[in-house]
Parts: C-alpha cells; sequence; structure tokens
C-alpha cells in the first residue's frame, strides 16, 4: 500500500486502491464511501494527518464490518435455563423453521382454500389442529399471550369489571403486569381478596351488574408457601356460569401435553382449564409448547368469533411465516410418542442427567486443554424450565465449571467467540450448563474452543 505524502489522500484516490475495492465488492459503493469519508472527516477534525492511505482504509474496513455486521445471532445457551426469554425462548424443530422460511419466501394458501379457489381463513391452519388437540369448540391465536390477554379484556370486559385475586396480580419479565394490561385494554381491575388468601365469597362479593368475566392468572414465576388459599378453578367456573359469565384463565406457559409422562413436573394444560369449566383459555407459542411466538386462546366458539371481530384483532395477527412455524409445531403434536425426539424443547428438558454428564466430561476435556492453568470440574447442578415455569431448581444436570481470577474477562471472551457462548458466573466460577448443548452443536462449540486464539 503506497504511503501518501500528502497531509489526507483525496476520497476518489482512496477509492481506486485495490483494498477499496475489495470492500465495494462485499459492501458497495455507497457504504464504502460513506465510510471513507466518514474516516477523513474524523482525521481532519482533529487534525490527524499526514495519515497513511492504509490506514484509513483499514479503520473504514473496520467501521464498515462493524456496520454490517448482524447483531441478532445464534448463541450457545449454556445458562442451564432452557427456555430462556432473554435467548428467544424455545427453539424451534428444524421442519418449523424450515415451513417458516419457505411460507416468507414464497406466495401460500395462507388465505385461499384451494378446494374452492375463494377466499379462505388465515387463523384456521392452527386453529383446527388447536381444536383437535385440546378439544376445544374453537381457536384463534395473536402475537404472544399478552396480546391474547389484552384482546380478551378488550373484548368481553372494555369500560367493566374484572374481578381478579390479589394473589394474581402477577408481573412477568418484559413489563407484563396484569393491572396494567388490565388498564390498557379499558377494562376495570376489581382486586379481591388478598395476596396470600383468596376466597369464594371474596369473589361473590365482587360480582356485580358491572363485571364481565371473571379471570383467573396462572402464578407462573413464583410461589406462595404457607398461609394460603385460593379459589378452585372449578368452583370459580360454577360462580361465574351461576352469573352469566365466562371465566377466563390466562395459563401463561400452557404445556399441550401431560409433562409427567416424561418424568417433568405437571404444568397445567389448556386442557386442564377446559376441563374445569374455563370458557377461554390463553397460552405461548413459545414457552413449554415449543413453538414461535404467539399467544392461542382456545374456548368457546361464540367467544372467540368475537374476539376475531374486534378490531385490535387484525393489528396482533401472526405473519405467515409465524403461522407456517406454529402449523408444523402443532402437527408433532399428533404423535405424542415421538414428542421428546421432534420437539427440541421437550428433548431438552427431559433430557437424561447422565447423557449430559457425558457431554459435561467431553467440554470439560477440551476447555482444561484451553486453559491449563484454571481448576475445571464436571459439576452436578441444576437446569431450570425457565419463561414462567417455577424458578426452583427442578431438573437435575450437570455442568463444566472454570475457575480461577478474571472471571468476568473470561466469560467475555465467550461471548466474544464467533458464536458466542453464554454461561453464568455463581460460587467463585463460570457454570456451563451442557443440558441445552446437543451432540449437533457440540463439534462447533469444541472447534470453536479449540480453533481461537487463547486469551
Ligand atoms: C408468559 C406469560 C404471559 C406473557 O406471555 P407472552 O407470550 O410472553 O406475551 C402472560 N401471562 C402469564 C401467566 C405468563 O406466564
Amino acid at each position: 500500500m503506497p504511503v501518501t505524502t500528502s497531509p489526507l489522500p483525496s476520497l476518489d484516490a482512496l477509492l481506486r486502491m485495490p483494498t477499496a475495492e475489495t470492500l465495494i465488492v462485499r459492501f458497495g459503493r455507497t457504504a464504502t464511501a460513506a465510510a471513507l469519508r466518514a474516516e477523513l472527516g474524523a482525521r481532519r477534525s482533529v487534525r490527524a494527518f499526514p495519515a497513511a492511505a492504509s490506514e484509513i482504509l483499514d479503520a473504514a474496513a473496520d467501521a464498515l464490518a462493524r456496520r454490517f455486521a448482524r447483531t441478532q445471532r445464534p448463541v450457545f445457551n449454556l445458562t442451564g435455563t432452557v427456555l430462556h426469554t432473554n435467548l428467544g425462548r424455545a427453539p424451534l424443530p428444524g421442519a418449523a423453521a424450515e415451513a417458516a422460511a419457505e411460507a416468507m419466501s414464497s406466495a401460500t394458501t395462507l388465505e385461499f382454500d384451494l378446494a374452492t379457489g375463494q377466499r379462505g381463513e388465515r387463523d384456521e391452519h392452527v386453529a383446527r389442529l388447536l381444536r383437535d388437540i385440546t378439544g376445544a369448540e374453537a381457536a384463534t391465536v395473536v402475537n404472544n399471550n399478552a396480546a391474547a390477554v389484552l384482546l380478551i379484556l378488550n373484548t368481553i370486559a372494555l369500560g367493566r369489571e374484572v374481578p381478579v385475586s390479589r394473589g394474581e396480580l402477577i408481573e412477568i419479565g418484559g413489563a407484563f403486569r396484569i393491572p396494567d394490561i388490565m388498564a390498557r385494554a379499558g377494562a376495570v381491575l376489581r382486586e379481591v381478596g388478598t395476596t396470600n388468601r383468596t376466597h369464594a365469597r371474596d369473589f361473590g362479593d365482587a360480582i356485580g351488574p358491572q363485571t364481565a368475566l371473571l379471570m383467573r392468572v396462572h402464578q407462573a414465576n413464583f410461589a406462595i408457601q404457607g398461609f394460603v388459599a385460593a379459589v378452585p378453578a372449578t368452583e370459580l367456573a360454577e360462580m361465574a356460569h351461576a352469573a352469566g359469565l365466562p371465566l377466563v384463565e390466562d395459563l401463561g406457559s400452557g404445556s399441550l401435553v401431560d409433562l409427567g409422562a416424561w418424568g417433568l413436573p405437571h404444568e397445567r394444560t389448556p386442557q386442564d382449564s377446559l376441563q374445569a369449566g374455563a370458557d377461554l383459555v390463553s397460552f405461548s407459542g413459545d414457552k413449554l409448547l415449543g413453538g414461535p411466538q404467539a399467544g392461542l386462546v382456545v374456548g368457546r366458539a361464540d367467544l372467540i368469533t368475537q374476539l376475531n371481530r374486534n378490531p385490535l384483532k387484525r393489528a396482533l395477527r401472526l405473519d405467515k411465516g409465524r403461522l407456517a412455524a406454529l402449523e408444523r409445531v402443532l402437527l408433532l403434536y399428533l404423535s405424542p410418542e415421538r414428542l421428546a425426539e421432534q420437539l427440541p424443547t421437550l428433548r431438552l428438558l427431559s433430557r437424561s442427567a447422565e447423557e449430559i454428564r457425558q457431554t459435561a466430561v467431553r467440554l470439560a476435556a477440551v476447555c482444561r486443554a484451553r486453559w491449563p492453568a484454571r481448576p475445571i470440574a464436571v459439576e452436578p447442578c441444576r437446569s431450570q424450565i425457565g419463561s414462567g415455569s417455577l424458578p426452583v431448581d427442578l431438573l437435575p444436570s450437570f455442568a463444566v465449571t472454570v475457575g480461577g481470577g478474571g472471571l468476568e474477562r473470561l466469560a467475555g471472551w465467550l461471548r466474544a467467540l464467533e458464536r458466542p457462548v453464554i454461561g453464568r458466573i455463581g460460587e467463585g466460577r463460570l457454570w456451563l450448563d451442557c443440558r441445552c448443548l446437543e451432540a449437533a452443536d457440540e463439534d462447533l462449540l469444541i472447534a470453536q474452543l479449540g480453533g481461537s486464539a487463547d486469551k
């Protein structure tokens, strides 16, 4: 690279250099010229010249690489929380991701009935499966569960009262709070009972001419223990129906199958809620269900029709990509005996501790080679389900632990890898919980640890 003798090279001269040619091929002329102009401007303003053309080109190349880098990237989730909201919750089955990509890059039957050649119903692709799986009369689907709750309240309770137990006025991460969503939906929250105890008579006292519905909210991410009482769903449903009101249940995670069959703690299912008498049940698509972000509502056909007629429904609807992914995931539920194999969320949650330990042993060997001076061990730990499931340590797992000094720096180095590795620091070591490290990814992680420069 020739070194310029003039204080600063001209933009034109820079653009003619071979390095600039490569940048133009990669990033286009407009962006390359803008980056070079910015570098020239920066040097001019601090009178940092003379400057070699190569130095300016290198700085522009770095700036372009940063500007064009994708900021949402795949990572290795070794946090021990399977459904990690900050890391995108449920990983989709490959088939569902393919279905989404295919739908998004082509014309589809989104709202087109092939049999008649007439207009079709966009939600029917998943509504038919939700009816099939849950036995509900009808189903609809929106952007997420927060949207589902908003739509239900705005449709049925606009300007009217909704009694909710004080023990269920929950906050979910990301600022979903029952009182706030209620207010935004235009419904009037009527708090009943106390934080730890709510009785049927509390609801009885609250029901009046202004009441629109009774609501139950799943205590998703916390538990109250001790002197507690809540009104069972069946009893609340009877009270609602006696007053001519619907019972709505916000289930949160809402697994479509009994997780007990895989040795996991039973999570209330939409089927449980419907059987108890709930008229509408809402739950998330990307929590235990293992699908894309979505809010699913199942229940009484007349109420679902009302939801679909609310103009807000249009604002909250799903795009064809997510509908395709959700349809593909729901199809897996038609063969429940294969679910643990085909649905990554269930596969990860039901992985045996022994299998995880073997993964940890292999990873530990690579870590020892990489950081010979650090204490490295395979230690038992507990993974969490995450995403609004009880935050108690439930799932026996194994982690590679890395000790020694500068753990924050080490964690930062792991986050800076081509495919960042996210662990957690605790008890004076870095924990890499291997539950979510499956065979397909293991080689990539090991190659990254073996192949990159030492810190
Ligand atoms: C997670 C959760 C929500 C919010 O669902 P999103 O799909 O994240 O919008 C609402 N209510 C309960 C009880 C939840 O657990």
